[in-house]
């Protein structure tokens, strides 16, 4: 039977580009929907950014652009990500647009309706000079359990104390510095302790199957603990970006009740697009809803959001898959620790997408554990595994098919018929490991027949029966088998490497998309193409390009078709706004960064620094280690990611320029005490050079360039 499935991503927030964990998440999910459309499934796959909330209203507001336009920005670079790891996203929408507010309205209007809403008037802090309310998070003062200064309104990262904004000491607001006042308003409230509320989510997610055993336990601690469930606040007061409540002008709904709305938001604009009935399929009983979240939103997702659903009259998820986080090297990911890995700079250094694909789905399963990235484990999968046991068959096997037997396949060899049997019954198993998201357990039983048909291969070593002409049968048939062997570990690996196994299906002329495709036998004659080498090894090098700090402008100016690049090893600051995430990583032109003031420039303290001694960096082949005079009575360690341009003695005795107040940062060579500037082409297939700024001679160091 054809199953009807709606399956989403949870959906990211809005105000920064994509990070590992997000692509982790899509690729999982992604895997999971190529194997439903391999078994014939009718799938809809959509995501969405959500977009409203304080947070993306002030960061706007700080670039000077609207929400609508910051959040449009940051859309626009999602798309390099998505195609990038080959993740095959149906639709993708934003929470901002006009379905969601229909439907977030709709939903709340049938809570209103049914008696599930209520409202409340509460105290709250409110910053007299921004005139808003100030969410905990944008409240500091002093601990009231330690007193440690700066901390904010909920927790303190010295004693890690939680309270409530009012308990803070000597509080101020991080908007404007203002003392913050209270202030009363009335607020709406979803009914979640209601009886009726509690009993339905007790079924719903203590139902078999439903969750996760982890997660099912939590739901069960949260309905059955202490106080049971509370009342949720679903409202804020304006200003807000946000989607109005019906009657209650100056009121928004809370970001976390409309955000995922947004999927159905996502699924309803994609059906408008394809023209489908988006109400009709809700309705139908059989449609399967499932989500794909990370562990941290499991409690917005088993609790609100089902609820939510159920007493407004909509449909209930079927499912909520939950993961865990990505670590590198068991380290939760760092910028200031030098583990953080940007999923834009692994695609422009040219690792494969398909390796980290691979990669994931070697540690992937189903329960909610966090997956570790090490890079020689990494190596070791992909060389290993993918290409020494897969890829490795096509290529002993290919090349004499194609050179002895002009490109035409011949009979199997009756001598692997049991190794051919094993390899099709593997299919059904595999199946049920991607179904069940055991996808480490789906590639161990490829691995395994993988380690079979090698075996094979080596056993029958066609390069030996090559050397006997009067044995060409022999070798056609071990060839040929040695292919069939091969199209079927690609059809049960096509869900994890879509683009390789489309370009073996293209060698092979034959079809790989379905599961039953495998069962499709290469007929005696069947011409295939001529072998091009599938995939490169992966050089446990390239981690040292993927772990440095990328070579990232500061500032551009298209005029001069050429940017100041803070070419320097230290990340920089995260961006004020997303303007330019578009140029990010060389795609399209780049635009000019959002309009700053004087006092935003005044902020980087800009020297002249004297280069008085440059040196290569042992293991790295993008850094200098510069020994800058900046007229401290001491010298600063930079690294600079400017190898590729300069010879260190070139630099001695130069004069440049250097952000000289940046924050220090602990490198895996060492510590980077600011950066220098360079320039490059925004193009650099036109001018790939990078050119480090010179001071005019007279300057001195220390000297501020303002
Ligand atoms: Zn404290």
């Amino acid at each position: 039977m054809t199953r009807k499935l709606f399956v989403t991503t949870a959906l990211p927030y809005a105000n920064a580009p994509f990070h590992l964990g997000h692509i982790m998440e899509y690729i999982q999910a992604d895997i999971w929907v190529r194997h439903q459309r391999m078994s014939g499934n009718e799938v809809h796959f959509v995501g969405a950014d959500d977009a409203h909330g304080a947070p993306i209203m002030i960061a706007a507001e700080k670039a000077g652009i609207t929400p609508q336009e910051f959040v449009a920005q940051i859309a626009a670079g999602r798309k390099q990500y998505l195609d990038g790891f080959h993740i095959q996203f149906d639709n993708w929408h934003s929470t901002d647009g006009i379905e969601n507010h229909q439907l977030s309205q709709d939903i709340y209007r049938k809570l209103k309706a049914a008696g599930f809403i209520t409202s409340k008037t509460i105290e709250q802090f409110f910053d007299p000079v921004k005139n808003m309310f100030l969410p905990d998070r944008y409240i500091k003062g002093e601990c009231p359990k330690c007193g440690a200064k700066d901390q904010y309104g909920d927790s303190c990262e010295v004693c890690s104390a939680v309270y409530s904004p009012t308990e803070v000491i000597n509080p101020y607001s991080v908007l404007t510095g203002a003392v913050p006042v209270m202030k009363s308003s009335e607020h709406f409230f979803f009914k979640l302790s209601d009886e009726k509320c509690v009993e339905f989510l007790r079924a719903w997610a203590l139902q078999d199957n439903r969750l996760q055993s982890e997660v099912a336990n939590k739901c069960r601690e949260w309905l059955e603990g202490e106080g049971g469930l509370g009342d949720w606040d679903i409202s804020r007061d304006a200003p807000y970006f946000g989607i109005e409540i019906p009657d209650q002008p100056g009121k928004y709904f809370y970001v976390w009740l409309d955000a995922p709305v947004g999927y159905l938001a996502s699924l309803k604009n994609y059906f408008g697009k394809i023209g489908r009935d988006f109400d009709a399929f809700m309705a139908d009983p059989t449609t399967e809803q499932i989500h794909f979240i990370g562990k941290d939103i499991t409690y917005f997702h088993t609790l609100f959001w089902p609820a939510m659903l159920k007493f407004s009259g909509y449909k209930t998820p079927d499912n909520v898959y939950a993961h865990g986080f990505v670590t590198v090297s068991g380290e939760k990911m760092s910028k200031s620790r030098g583990t953080g890995i940007s999923p834009l700079r692994y695609l422009d250094i040219g690792m494969n997408p398909e390796w980290l694909r691979y990669y994931f789905a070697a540690k992937l399963n189903a329960k909610v554990e966090d997956l570790d990235m090490n890079p020689d484990d990494f190596v070791a999968r992909v060389n290993a595994d993918l290409i020494g046991k897969y890829v490795n068959i096509a290529s002993r096997a290919a090349g004499f098919i194609t050179k002895r037997f002009d490109g035409r396949l011949g009979a199997e060899d009756l001598d692997a018929k049991e190794l051919m049997q094993t390899s099709f019954a593997a299919i059904t198993e595999v199946k049920e490991f991607y179904e069940a998201r055991e996808f480490s357990k789906a590639l161990r039983k490829i691995m395994e027949v993988a380690d079979h048909a090698n075996q094979y291969v080596a056993q029958k070593a066609p390069w030996l029966i090559a050397k006997d002409p009067s044995r060409d049968e022999e070798l056609h048939r071990v060839c040929t088998t040695a292919l069939v062997l091969f199209k079927t570990l690609s059809v049960m690996l096509a869900p994890v490497l879509p683009q390789l196994t489309q370009a073996v299906g293209a060698w092979l002329n034959c079809k790989i998309d379905r599961w039953d495709d495998a069962l499709v036998p290469l007929q005696a004659n069947h011409q295939i193409g001529e072998y091009a080498h599938l995939m490169q090894r992966v050089d446990i090098k390239i981690f040292d390009q993927l772990f440095d700090a990328p070579v990232v402008e500061a500032a551009s100016t298209p005029v001069a078709a050429a940017k100041i690049s803070a070419s320097s090893a230290v990340t920089p600051a995260p961006r004020p706004s997303p303007s330019n995430g578009e140029g990010e990583d060389g795609g399209g032109i780049e635009a000019l960064a959002p309009e700053i003031k004087i006092d935003d420039f005044s902020k980087i303290d800009l020297r002249i620094a004297k280069i008085v001694n440059c040196e290569h960096v042992e293991g790295s082949d993008k850094l200098l280690r510069l020994t800058l005079d900046v007229g401290e009575g001491r010298t600063r360690n930079v690294f600079s990611g400017i190898k590729s341009a300069y010879q260190p003695e070139q630099l001695i005795g130069k004069f440049t320029v250097m952000v000289a107040n940046l924050a220090p940062r602990k490198m895996k060579f060492g510590i980077s005490e600011g950066m220098v500037l360079a320039a490059s082409a925004e193009d650099e297939k036109s001018n790939p050079g990078l050119y480090i700024l010179e001071a005019w001679p007279g300057a001195e160091p220390g000297m501020r360039v303002r």
